[in-house]
């Protein structure tokens, strides 16, 4: 069996095709919707997820804002940016990227985001709305997975979801949202017994745990819908030929680049059990960042009706 490639690009571009309109619609009646992105001191990988989501604001035709505050930053110092970008009416969404230095509390900082800008969906208002199912902003990760398996038709009601990993970004929102659709969700993490059995009753299995290759054929029931959230960098060639026994261009490919990205599913008996499978790359990343222009242009419409239902207030 072959599984049906669950393609994240193509899911991308049509989400980002649909915001496109609301973006002119919204510039036209009002103003265009404005993103800020914090990025505090320069680690790399955040420094790589930053300039793709200003990019994709830019392809957009939202505004977006980057700041950029040093290392140094104290909690004070961070709550007074964020107080600013809250009363700044050009601005509808804030995104703090992860993780802070360690002498910034990321708790109060989270706290201190207007929950109507809270386009990551992290602010502990939103997720209670995600709780009791009622509208606000969501999770990014998990609500692209949600849109991934309606726009593939997978059916969700009624079926068995299995998601590995519990984080308040991912595993968490994924169980909730799984849930809202109806599924019978279980959740799994490192202190789950036998979890290849509890995997294998998954009608949609969703893999968020960030260790590469552990979701082998076993865990797989034959034709499920797999998810492969995880994101890991391979860079041990003795673990490469034991994943990659019938792939030798990717043993070349680790010895050139230095690293291979997998996801948490098995490569190869991964796409072999499942009926359907998102690749890594190519599968759940893209739909990230779909999801937050989706977030930020949901959340210039919410202002832009609550101005329009209270035009006295400024
Ligand atoms: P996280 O906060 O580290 O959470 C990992 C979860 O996996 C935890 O709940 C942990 O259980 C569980 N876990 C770890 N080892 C396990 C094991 N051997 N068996 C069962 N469960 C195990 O990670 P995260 O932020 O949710 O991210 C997960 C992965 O998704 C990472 O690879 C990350 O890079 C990737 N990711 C990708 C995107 C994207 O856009 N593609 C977005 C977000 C994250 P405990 O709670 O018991 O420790």
């Amino acid at each position: 069996m072959s599984a049906q490639i669950l393609d994240g690009k193509s899911v991308r571009d049509s989400i980002l095709a649909e915001l496109k309109p609301r973006v002119e619609a919204l510039a036209a009646k009002h103003r265009r919707p404005g993103l800020a992105v914090v990025l505090v001191g320069d680690n790399p990988a955040s420094e790589i997820y930053v300039r793709s989501k200003v990019k994709a604001c830019g392809e957009l035709g939202i505004f977006s804002e980057r700041l950029t505050p040093p290392d140094s930053i104290t909690t004070e110092e961070m709550l007074a940016i964020v107080e600013d970008l809250n009363r700044r009416p050009e601005i509808d969404g804030i995104l703090v990227q992860m993780p802070l230095p360690a002498q910034v509390d990321a708790r109060r900082i989270l706290l201190a985001i207007s929950p109507e800008k809270d386009v990551d969906g992290f602010h502990p208002y939103n997720v209670g709305c995600l709780v009791a199912n009622s509208p606000a902003p969501r999770a990014c990760t998990p609500a692209g997975i949600i849109e991934l398996l309606k726009r593939y038709r997978v059916p969700i009601a009624g079926r068995r979801a299995v998601v590995i990993g519990r984080s308040d970004i991912v595993g968490k929102p994924m169980a909730l949202l799984l849930l809202h659709e109806n599924a019978t969700v279980t959740i799994c993490h490192s202190k789950t017994p036998d979890l290849a059995a509890e995997c294998r009753r998954a009608d949609i299995l969703v893999a968020a745990i960030g260790r590469a290759a552990l979701v082998t054929g076993e865990f797989i029931k034959p034709g499920a819908a797999v998810i492969d959230v995880g994101m890991n960098r391979l860079t041990r060639r003795e673990e490469a030929e034991r994943i990659y026994t019938r792939q030798p261009e990717k043993l070349r490919q680790l010895a050139e680049k230095g690293s291979i990205l997998l996801g948490d599913v098995h490569p190869i008996e991964g796409p072999e059990m499942a009926g359907a499978i998102t690749p890594v790359p190519g599968g759940v990343g893209p739909l990230t960042i779909a999801m937050l222009m989706s977030n930020t242009v949901r959340a210039a419409e919410r202002r832009l009706e609550a101005r329009e239902a209270a035009p006295c207030s400024s």
